[in-house]
């Protein structure tokens, strides 16, 4: 059985990489794919774990050598998804958690059709604002764009499979792992089982 592409997006700052670290550390079977971006690094992030950080060039280059399965610039850098740690994973039975921004998520979709989309939304987009204001590193002309950004996105999130609200971050991990079982059970999925034994 192949791997599945679960696909997260949503504001910058609602949570994604935390809850993404709790499903990977609790679940054997479940690997995280770790982006490129030009972005510079913040503090505390680790590079090939994080992100593999890349300058202009570099992203570019990956983009040439046809190495990314999407790509996507968010407020001013590039940021795309290694596409054969993908294959490998999905052709070994592994499923695949990915914090994708929205337009790479669709684009996603489009190649990869089951990839299951999640939008993971705050209680509201002043949490957000808040949140990003804590994280203490954003200048004042890059949160509002990352604000107007946050806007944007939560009018798209009527695209997705799933909305995973992010007001407490156990049911928030929770709900997202509910998927991924629901998702296991899909008649496609099981419909083999049956067959055989009749
Ligand atoms: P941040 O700079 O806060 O780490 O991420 C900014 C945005 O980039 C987030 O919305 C995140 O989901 C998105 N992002 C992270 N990795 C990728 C990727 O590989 N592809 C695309 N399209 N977006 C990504």
């Amino acid at each position: 059985m192949r791997g599945k592409l679960y696909v997260v997006s949503g504001p910058s700052g609602v949570g994604k990489n935390t809850i993404l670290s709790r499903i990977v550390s609790t679940q054997p079977n479940v690997q995280y794919s770790v982006s490129a971006t030009s972005r510079p690094m913040r503090p505390g992030e680790v590079e090939g774990i994080s992100y593999y950080f890349l300058d202009r060039p570099g992203f570019e280059r990956l983009i040439e050598q046809d190495e990314l399965l999407e790509y996507a610039e968010y407020v001013g850098n590039y940021y795309g998804t290694p596409a054969t740690p993908i294959r490998k994973a999905v052709g070994a039975g592994i499923d695949v958690v990915m914090d994708v921004d929205v337009v790479g998520a669709l684009k996603i979709k489009k190649r990869v059709p089951d990839a299951v989309l999640i939008f993971l939304a705050a209680s509201s987009l002043d949490v957000i604002r808040q949140r990003l204001e804590r994280r203490g590193d954003v200048r004042p002309d890059v949160m509002a764009r990352r604000l107007e950004r946050a806007r944007w996105e939560y009018s798209q999130a009527c695209r997705y499979d799933y909305i995973v609200l992010n007001d407490e971050i156990a049911r928030a991990t929770g709900e997202m792992l509910s998927i991924m079982t629901a998702e296991k059970c899909k008649t496609m999925e099981r419909i083999h089982l049956i067959e055989e034994e009749l």
